[in-house]
């Protein structure tokens, strides 16, 4: 079984709770793209734990979990998160975490590249994170980075470097400032110490895998409308969010998803800056927001909220090859006497209902339509009819006009909070 796990729209959909959740049923949990950027809350008996870096079935005893080819992977950041959840018991052995050598390595050099930028940008910013994400993914494609494999060959490690120094500082005294070999060489040393035990090819352990007949859960982060060739640029991240990349920043390029889980909030929220037609502001925003804990796992910053979108998930399902949806978070709309959906969206005085091309975004209206709310507590229900009809009505409504099945509904933010569709 080969199962992909994605968001369907701008990310924070709830992936890490649903990895964490399926992960029972896969043997293998691989993440295969972007860095610590975004971060995924999970919450089970263990305790509450963002993670940024790591994927979800690491908190799952059995779990073999691995960090693919596509993933940017800042030293520090992993070795702190590592630290950080052994702390709370959960254990992370070479035996449970695999590090591929052709995964990238985000350097300090890159987080100040990144720092520099979103200074320079000003009031015309993008959203970054400020680590690193994009620079770093800038020179993979320019083949100026190293790679986790490179730790391991530490003979050659020392002329790659200053190599790579020597073209950035190009950059950096530009801005008046400049980065030294020898820091650059002692940071990686530290960490290579904690993490070189961790890295190998991870092809070859999932090739194994696949032929043994074990299950492999992909796990992406963030979402469709993030995706660096199909999101809103520029408001995108800089990696492939899609499933169809999951065989390829895992390491086995031969393999894809056989089936495509896809992440839906049952409304939608957004970090950072960009077009979100759906959004909502005043007081029922920040109803929403307060209701959903809608604040960064990994910034901490406010994230804006909006009705669902139904034009921008279609869109979401179709470039992801959704196969299902799972909705997230349906216990929040219990906040609202009426559920507004954003069915279509008004462009100089005419409906649509397909994502346009994102300049256009700026010019759409939302067209909302509201449901009956149902006003009340669904947290502890674990049957769809067990559900209040206006919540059975709601989701229907959405499997309908979105044109995928739902399979799964969180009501909950803990493990067993959910319910099956059917
Ligand atoms: P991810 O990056 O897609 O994994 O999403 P985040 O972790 O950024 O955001 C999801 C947040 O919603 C986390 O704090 C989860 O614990 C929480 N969450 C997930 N599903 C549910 C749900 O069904 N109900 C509630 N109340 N919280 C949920």
């Amino acid at each position: 079984m080969r199962t992909a796990v994605v968001g369907i729209n701008w990310g924070d959909e709830g992936k890490g709770r649903m990895v964490d959740l399926l992960a029972e049923s896969y043997d293998i949990v691989v993440r295969y793209q972007g860095g610590n950027n975004a971060g995924h809350t999970v919450v089970n008996e263990k305790g509450k734990f963002i993670l940024n870096l790591l994927p979800s079935g690491i908190l799952r005893d059995s779990t073999i979990n691995i960090m693919g080819p596509g993933m940017v992977i800042d030293l520090k950041h992993l070795t702190e998160e590592i630290e950080r959840l052994k702390e709370k018991g959960v254990s992370i052995t070479p035996d449970n975490l695999k590090i591929s050598d052709r995964a990238t390595i985000c350097l300090p050099y890159h987080v100040m590249q990144d720092c520099l930028e979103e200074d320079r940008l000003k009031g015309k910013k993008f959203g970054s994170t400020r680590r690193g994400i994009g620079p770093v993914y800038g020179d993979k494609y320019m083949k100026k980075t190293l790679k986790m494999g490179d730790l391991l060959y530490d003979d050659q490690l020392k002329t790659k470097v200053s190599d790579l120094v020597e073209w950035k500082n190009l950059l950096f005294s530009a801005y008046g400032e400049k980065i030294e070999l020898s820091s650059i060489l002692e940071w990686l040393k530290k960490y290579s110490m904690i993490l070189s035990p961790f890295v190998t090819n991870t092809g070859d352990i999932l090739r194994k895998a696949e032929k043994e007949g074990k299950s492999i859960l992909f796990e992406a982060q963030l979402g469709a409308l993030r995706d660096v060739d199909y999101g809103i640029l520029p408001y995108t991240t800089s990696s492939t969010t899609l499933a169809s990349y999951a065989g390829i920043g895992s390491g086995v390029p031969e393999l894809t998803p056989i089936s495509v889980i896809g992440i839906v909030k049952a409304y939608s929220s957004c970090v950072g800056e960009g077009p979100f037609v759906s959004e909502m502001f005043g007081e029922d925003g920040n109803l929403l927001r307060e209701a959903g804990g809608e604040y960064g796992a990994a910034t901490g910053r406010p994230r804006r909220v909006g009705a669902i979108d139904i034009p921008a998930t279609k869109y979401g399902i179709l470039v992801q090859g959704a196969t299902e949806i799972a909705i997230t978070k349906l216990d929040i709309l219990s906040c609202f006497k009426q559920i507004p959906v954003c069915t279509q969206y008004e462009l100089e005085g005419k409906l649509i209902s397909d994502f346009p091309y994102p300049s256009l975004l700026n010019k759409c209206q939302p067209h909302i339509e509201y449901l009956e709310g149902w006003s009340q507590d669904i947290s502890d229900i674990r049957k769809f009819s067990d559900l209040p009809e206006a919540a059975q009505s709601y989701l229907l409504f959405l499997e309908k006009e979105l044109g995928c099945k739902i399979n799964y509904v969180s009501v909950g933010k803990e493990r067993d909070q959910y319910l099956k569709m059917r």
